[in-house]
């Protein structure tokens, strides 16, 4: 999970430096546009100032490059720093209109795409402070240029000019506000969906009265161990459990106390299997089909898997259950072998079951056991121990 974490945080960190690629396309753009002007003799900025003008941009392109490459951006809210990010370009873009004067219309492209950034996280609110800050830096760079040469300033040109701005301004921030809540929504959805996806695979991998893994899912990952143990060379192991006697409680207290201790039983084998030691894979245990359960035991050998089954035999043996039912249970073990499909390693433990059922139930019967052993049975002290890999 950490690792899954650590990977999206680096994706994340990657479409950020994208996106700061692209804006530093637009800082170029705009200064490359200046500099032709400046060489078609279209401004009177001077080489000094345009010198400036290249040095500035270049600084704060490196600077926004050095927040992103060390991380420090990852300590912010908003770790793409939009606003900022938006802000500082929306900043040289004034810088740039009052350096153009009469060009300055060149320019005002450039306040549409630079607003445009703010898609990726700004809300409306966000937007309408990039529009009144981008506003007044407008009204404050013409008040400058009207200032510095009021005989090359025509009145109404400046309305209309003004008019433009006002338009793109409002365009900008309407358009960027629709698509950050666009974005917000699909944001909530996809994480609804996600959930939804996860907690659709846990109902498919659950069995809906025990909460332990479905027979689908055991199959699926018996199918795997049997692979992993066939082609690694390592134990495998099964045991089938199947309760005895349980028609009786369904017939003697109803349906409904049958469906608690087989939720009961469930619990106390997976409380019990917790507490048993293993080095490996992680078990697994699930409802093999009505009052039958299956323990998948990876690098685990017949002994190891007799001394489980066994523990939870005796759990079961010594536990009062709904109802002031006492219960006890039958187990089949089988280890699995080089040539084993799941069937046959699964039809080697059903047979040793019924073997435990024959013995007289409340037994734990092993493929292979021998008659002696199967009379000794349940007083068999088993010192079998997970093999350790
Ligand atoms: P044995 O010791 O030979 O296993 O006897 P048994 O009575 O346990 O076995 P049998 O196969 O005769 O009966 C199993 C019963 O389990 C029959 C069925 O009604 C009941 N059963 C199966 N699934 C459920 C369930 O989900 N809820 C309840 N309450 N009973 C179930
Ligand atoms: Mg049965
Ligand atoms: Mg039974």
């Amino acid at each position: 999970m950490e690792g899954t974490q650590s990977y999206s945080e680096a994706y994340a960190q990657r479409v950020r430096m994208r996106r700061f690629a692209l804006s530093t396309a637009v800082y170029a753009i705009w200064t490359l546009v200046f500099c032709i002007a400046w060489l078609l003799g279209l401004t009177d900025v001077t080489g000094t100032q345009l010198g400036l003008l290249a040095a500035g941009v270049t600084v704060t392109v490196f600077a926004w490059h050095q927040v992103f490459a060390t991380g420090l951006n990852l300590r912010f809210t908003d770790p793409a720093l939009t606003e900022a990010q938006t802000l500082t370009g929306l900043a040289w873009v004034l810088v740039l209109m009052y350096l153009a004067g009469p060009l300055r219309d060149l320019v005002i492209p450039a306040v549409l795409i630079t607003l445009l950034f703010g898609v990726f996280a700004l809300d409306r609110l966000g937007f309408l402070r990039l529009g009144a800050f981008t506003l007044t830096g407008y009204v404050a760079v013409s008040a400058a240029l009207w200032w510095r040469a009021p005989e090359a300033v025509i009145p109404a040109a400046e309305v209309l000019r003004l008019v433009v701005m006002l338009a793109v301004l409002t365009w900008g921030v309407l358009f960027g506000s629709y698509v950050g809540r666009l974005r917000a929504t699909l944001k909530t959805r996809n994480a609804e969906l996600v959930d939804a996806m996860h907690s659709a695979s846990r109902l498919a991998r659950r069995d809906e009265l025990t909460e332990s893994l479905n027979r689908r899912s055991l199959m699926e990952r018996l199918a795997e161990e049997s692979v992993r143990a066939a082609g690694e060379a390592r134990p495998l192991a099964v045991v089938l459990l199947d309760l005895d006697h349980f028609k009786l409680v369904n017939d003697e207290h109803g349906h409904l106390v049958g469906d608690e201790v087989l939720r009961s039983f469930s619990r106390l084998a997976r409380h019990t299997l917790r507490e048993v030691d293993s080095v490996g894979r992680p078990r697994a245990f699930g409802r093999y089909g009505g009052e039958e359960f299956l323990i998948i035991l990876p690098d685990c050998d017949l002994q190891g898997a007799r001394a489980c089954a066994e523990r939870v035999r005796r759990a079961l043996a010594a536990a009062v259950l709904e109802n002031g039912c006492r219960m006890t249970v039958s187990a089949g073990v089988a280890e699995h072998r080089p040539a084993d499909t799941v069937h046959s390693l699964l039809a080697r433990a059903d047979a040793a079951l019924y073997r435990a059922k024959r013995q007289g139930r409340n037994t734990v019967v092993a493929e292979g056991d021998s008659a002696l052993k199967l009379s000794l049975a349940p007083v068999f002290e088993f010192s079998g121990r997970f093999r350790r890999s």
